[in-house]
């Protein structure tokens, strides 16, 4: 190998500033079909590496590696937090969702998940549909979520995991899982918001909403007799609990001296811009609740769900996101940390104490 060689090999890959402990990270391609992926295993130590396949196009192929990796290490420690004994991974494949993506790309793509020999699992993200997975799951059994290995649509049960998560928050501050009362501006009236807020309502909950899709934010007006705030403002509304399920890195230098609400509980990933955002929101005083860890419901059901769909099981788990949390806040307060803090350690002791077993 010539020098050049090396060196774009090692500052591409190894010297990769996202690249951690992953135990590997495969690129394939199909030329036939258009394929070109990225399949990230980031550890496996507590099981086979779950995580969705994205179909996106990207700019090039180093913000593809980019992606994998950090989302591939984010499913670790999601996996390890939600108590499932699965490590974490990701694919990324590189193509227009609308315009490049094909049965024959996705069945490509399977036969690569097939080569990694149940070392990867994966399951539909962003630009993956229902059909693509079936797509997949032709050359592979390492899928999950298709029609035959799964409970359908992840959504209830990640809203169910994130009202659990908010009426734990909810005691840490106001001494009482009792919602009833309770001012609440939720941001992001999608698949998983608008079940949150029907839950929210039914609690006795005030609800502000939010949206900029107007048809979801006039159902939500008539179906639980919600006030509407501009969705820019969302934040900034009186209300003691704010609930972000839109898009991500809402909190933020700008945002965060704007906050009414003394506790920050929604499904939306990523929601932290920095991690100094996060110590910003705690000098606050103001209660975040990990993303990865209060939303983590949809991933135990596509974990947990088995052929026939028994739910008890993914039931049980997802509600005892309400208990991990109590349990970071509690630590958080002792250790003088934030809780993104305690839920990084968390999971990192449940991977430390299973590799030296
Ligand atoms: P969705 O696409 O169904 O809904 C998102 C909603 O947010 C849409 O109604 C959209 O119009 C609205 N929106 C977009 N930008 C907005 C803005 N600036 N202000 C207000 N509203 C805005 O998505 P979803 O499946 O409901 O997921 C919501 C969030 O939860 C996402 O961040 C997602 O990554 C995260 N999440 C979802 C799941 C799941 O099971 N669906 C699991 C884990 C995490």
């Amino acid at each position: 190998m010539n020098a050049l060689h090396t060196s774009v090999h090692h500052s591409a890959v190894f010297d990769h500033p996202e690249m951690g402990e992953h135990e590997n990270v495969v690129f394939v391609q199909d030329k036939d079909t258009g394929l070109s992926a990225i399949i990230a295993v980031h550890d496996t130590t507590l099981g086979p590496a779950l995580g969705g396949c994205r179909v996106w196009p990207y700019e090039n192929p180093a913000d593809a590696l980019t992606d994998a990796l950090r989302l591939s290490r984010g499913m670790t420690y999601k996996n390890s937090l939600a108590g499932l004994d699965l490590g974490g991974g990701k694919a990324v494949i590189m193509a227009d969702p609308r315009k490049e993506k094909s049965p024959e790309m996705m069945e490509a793509f399977g036969r690569h998940v097939e080569r990694l020999a149940g070392t990867y699992i994966t399951a539909e993200d962003v630009g993956v549909s229902p059909d693509d997975m079936e797509a997949v799951a032709r050359h592979t059994d390492h899928v999950r979520g298709t029609s035959d290995t799964g409970l359908g649509d992840p959504s209830p049960y990640t809203a169910l995991g994130v009202f659990e998560g908010i009426k734990a928050s909810a005691n840490h501050v106001f001494g009482s899982h009792d919602l009833s009362g309770k001012k609440v501006s939720l941001q992001g009236l999608g698949h998983v918001g608008f079940d949150v807020a029907g839950k929210l309502h039914k609690a006795g909950a005030r609800l502000t909403v939010s949206d900029i899709h107007a048809p979801a934010v006039l159902r939500a007006i008539e179906a639980f007799g919600a006030t509407a705030a501009d969705p820019a403002e969302a934040h900034m509304v009186d209300a003691d609990i704010f609930v972000p399920c839109a898009l991500g890195a809402g909190l933020n230098a700008r945002t965060i001296p704007q906050i009414q609400a003394r506790v920050v509980a929604g499904a939306a990933n990523n929601q932290l811009q920095t991690p100094a955002d996060g110590i910003a929101l705690r000098k606050r005083g103001i209660l975040y609740a990990p993303d990865y860890a209060i939303n983590a419901g949809g991933v135990i059901s596509i974990a947990l769900a088995t052929p026939g769909g028994d739910d008890i099981a993914v039931t049980e788990k997802t509600m005892a996101i309400g208990e991990t949390l109590s349990a970071i806040y509690e630590r958080a307060e002792r250790d003088e940390a934030t809780p993104e803090q305690i839920a990084d350690r968390m999971a990192e002791e449940r991977l430390s104490k299973a590799s030296n077993l």
